[in-house]
């Protein structure tokens, strides 16, 4: 006989676009490191889920609020989040840089950034890193929901700057969007799986099972090499 866990149906929260980790391809599929990941856990560990690409901080909205059962979004571990959530064991490794138009010679330090504007995506690690240097370096912030908007608010030059993770400025620039880093990455912190703090733990305990698996039969490393060319 089968048990309600064992046919329930979990709802994962994702973000929309933060290419390599989860995006829409040429076919207009949902892909990329997270999304591939998720599957392949899943098939593991034999559960089910319904993806829902809501957006970075709306997945966390999604999570905390428990309209999704979890979230899989190039998600930093960091202990203020720890408050709200738990988390998986660290499946990425990642960190937080700035960048600035690819035609731009002469932002090269946080303190060329005095009386400019700066990009950041609500509710990351990029934007909480910003704001903790903003008044020490003299620059203002301008919110976006998503990498994209960021992007095009630097390319139009109304940001001088943006601060995102090093992973995904760097997927981007090998995909052509014209922008370039100056500085070393910040902040190193890994990514990992959420849910809410003390619901699903069965969620984040199949979750470590199967990425154990994955990197002891190889698949992990399959998908990371899937989606960052060497
Ligand atoms: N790693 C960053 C964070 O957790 C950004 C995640 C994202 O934008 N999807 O805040």
């Amino acid at each position: 006989t089968k048990t309600s866990s064992d046919t329930k149906k979990y709802v994962i929260a994702t973000d929309t676009t933060f290419k390599p980790f989860e995006y829409e391809n040429e076919k207009g599929e949902r892909v990329g490191i997270d999304i591939d990941l998720l599957a392949a856990i899943a098939a593991d560990q034999g559960f089910e889920y319904e993806l829902k690409a809501v957006g970075f901080d709306a997945a966390l909205g999604e999570v905390s609020t428990g309209q999704s059962d979890g979230m899989i979004a190039g998600m930093s571990i960091t202990d203020e989040r720890k408050k709200t959530f738990d988390f998986s064991d660290p499946y990425f490794d990642s960190g937080v840089v700035m960048a600035v138009s690819s035609s731009n010679n002469t932002v090269k330090t946080y303190a060329d950034l005095k009386g400019q504007k700066v990009a950041v995506k609500t509710g990351t690690e990029g934007a909480t890193f910003a704001e903790s240097i903003k008044d020490q370096y003299g620059f203002t912030t301008v919110s976006f929901p998503d990498s994209a908007n960021m992007y095009e608010d630097v390319k139009a030059g109304n940001s001088v700057a943006l601060f995102e993770d090093y992973p995904v400025v760097g997927d981007a620039i090998a995909s052509g969007v014209p922008l370039k880093m100056v500085t070393e990455m910040e902040k190193g912190s890994s990514y990992g799986f959420a849910v809410k703090l003390g619901q699903n733990p069965e969620l984040i305990e199949m979750f470590n099972t199967g990425l154990a698996n994955l990197k002891a039969n190889g698949k992990y490393q399959e998908i990371l090499d899937t989606y960052i060319k060497k």
